[in-house]
């Protein structure tokens, strides 16, 4: 017998980057530690397809599922959180959506009708939104962009439609927003909450719950305030003050019982909720015993949220190891080898971040040559592996020529387009997306990691290690210990030799989860940690 799933939507108010994608991650693992299943579905109103093609300063990073899609990185936050792999089915944006209607226009399908937002585009969204019906018990909708925006009017009314096909007790509201405290008043502000409110109201949306972001407690007064003026209940007005961690959110939520509310608006018989495992690992977060610093070797650095997956991975292998990984950034396009040293002196580990195109090259593979000269832990994700790839040639194989012909073609591309990418012209969605198996040599830092020699990781790039010259590679030292099954495709490489080494072809930050973490970063913060001991 399908369940009936009860649906929550998750707007948000007043401005952007309030944090809704932590929000509804947090709701999720409350729900889920109450025993529910639980699942995240996230509505993006602009009109790209989908991230891929978008710059990282745009849009932060591109966060890849196990079936290949290219999605926004709040869908990275319903992984780490619900530990529950999300898929294309999860994610949707304007984009998408008009050109499913309109390419089903041109084939007829609408017989002749005029085709219009409502019903036909609002009709296709609430065809998105129900794709998980019926098989979980509760289904997350995030709203991206802020309630007011033109574009997001559709969205918004899909989710007043689909409250009422599902009728009362199945659906609710929640609204993110913001209550600034004006420092030459000394006192908080609830009109924006009370416009952001009444704005929804317009487009028939009235919030059950609100979430206020503040950056002080909002006491008693202010919160019967809103919930008189917003017409929510005053227990359903939460606080949600800045957390040091994103990872204390749900405790934080749990405090104002969040999904007790959650669960009564629902009516949804509710077990206890256990808490225990989650507060220990944000304990180790907060207060750990031990710290490393690691350099992060990139060209994104004045814009994190380009690195997001790779900043929670290393935060969950710090609290795993419980060590406090403070970051080093280092910008590979001010690095050449005279400054080299001064800027990675005294680090524990050297990370070289993934990327595309030839600026900031030369940089990382001067932090390269510095971390495997100096027996420093090195860890090199998709680009970092490439760019370690073309160190070794350089430096080892004395190639001194030797490049990617991504940013040089000559005959020492030792990274290079396998033929079947030679011939693609389209950007979007045509590199090497989504999961892929690699099979992990015994003898090996990645075996030592994985514990395992089948493992499958997710993969966005277009570029890959060039068979022409792996005999040569491995006749010099470095060891393959990672290969697709066929062992056509080098997936990781490493140098035995050396304290920890290693680079992969695939990105895996992206399958690091809060509590678990990912093995590599585990061992790759261990190696740091021991190095760290070592020094004092
Ligand atoms: N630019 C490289 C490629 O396309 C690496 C991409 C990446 O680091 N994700 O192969």
């Amino acid at each position: 017998m399908p369940k009936t799933s009860k649906y929550i939507f998750i707007t948000g108010g007043v401005l952007s980057s309030l944090g809704k994608g932590i929000a509804s991650s947090s709701i999720g693992l409350l729900l889920r530690q109450r025993g529910f299943s639980v699942t995240v579905l996230k509505m993006d109103p602009y009109i790209n397809v989908d991230p891929g093609t978008m710059n990282p300063y745009q849009h932060g990073e591109v966060y890849v599922t196990d079936d290949g899609a290219e999605t926004d990185l709040d869908l990275g936050h319903y992984e780490r959180f619900l530990d529950e792999n999300m898929s294309k089915l999860n994610t949707s944006s304007a984009g998408q959506v008009y050109y499913d209607v309109i390419m089903r226009e041109r084939q007829g399908a609408y017989l002749g009708k005029t085709v219009q937002v409502i019903p036909h585009i609002t009709d296709e969204i609430k065809h998105r939104m129900r794709a998980f019906d019926g098989k979980y018990d509760i289904i997350i909708i995030e709203i991206g962009g802020t309630v007011g925006d033109i574009e997001s009017l559709p969205f918004l009314e899909a989710c007043r439609q689909l409250k009422h096909d599902v009728g009362a007790g199945n659906a609710m509201d929640i609204h993110l927003t913001y209550v600034p405290f004006i420092k030459s008043a000394g006192e908080l502000k609830t009109k924006p909450t009370q416009h952001s409110v009444k704005t929804l109201m317009e487009f028939g949306i009235m919030p059950d719950v609100l979430l206020c972001r503040a950056e002080v407690k909002l006491g008693k007064d202010i919160r019967s305030k809103i919930a008189l003026f917003c017409n929510v209940e005053e227990r359903s007005v939460i606080e949600a003050l800045d957390a040091s961690t994103i990872y204390e959110v749900p405790m934080l939520f749990a405090r104002h019982e969040l999904d007790t509310i959650i669960c009564e608006k629902l009516r949804l018989k509710r077990s206890k909720r256990d808490l225990d495992t989650w507060a220990k690992f944000v304990h180790r977060i907060k207060s750990p015993r031990h710290g490393v610093e690691i350099a992060f070797v990139g060209k994104y650095n004045k814009y994190p949220d380009s690195y997001k997956s790779i900043l929670e991975a290393l935060t969950h292998a710090g609290a795993i190891n419980d060590t406090r990984v403070n970051i080093r950034w280092v910008d590979s396009e001010e690095i050449n080898g005279d400054n080299v040293n001064e800027a990675l002196a005294g680090v524990n580990g050297i990370l070289v971040a993934p990327g595309f195109g030839h600026r900031g090259i030369e940089g990382k593979i001067n932090c390269i040559t510095w971390a495997r000269t100096n027996n420093v832990p090195f860890f090199g994700i998709c680009l970092g592996m490439q760019c370690a790839v073309i160190e070794y040639a350089r430096n080892v194989l004395q190639m001194p020529l030797a490049n990617s012909s991504e940013f040089k073609k000559n005959r020492f591309s030792v990274i290079d387009l396998l033929p079947e990418q030679r011939t693609i012209t389209d950007k979007g969605g045509t590199m090497r997306l989504g999961a892929y198996p690699c099979h992990v040599e015994r003898k090996s830092r990645a075996y030592n990691a994985y514990k395992s020699e089948h493992i499958s990781e997710r993969h966005r790039h277009r570029y890959e290690f060039n068979n022409d010259f792996r005999q040569a590679f491995v006749d010099a030292g470095l060891k393959i210990s990672g290969t697709s099954p066929d062992g056509r495709l080098v997936e990781i490489v490493e140098i035995p030799s050396h304290r920890w080494f290693v680079g992969v072809q695939f990105h895996p930050e992206l399958k690091s989860r809060a509590v678990t973490g990912h093995p590599l970063f585990v061992a790759f913060i261990k190696a740091a940690r021991t190095l760290s001991s070592e020094q004092v």
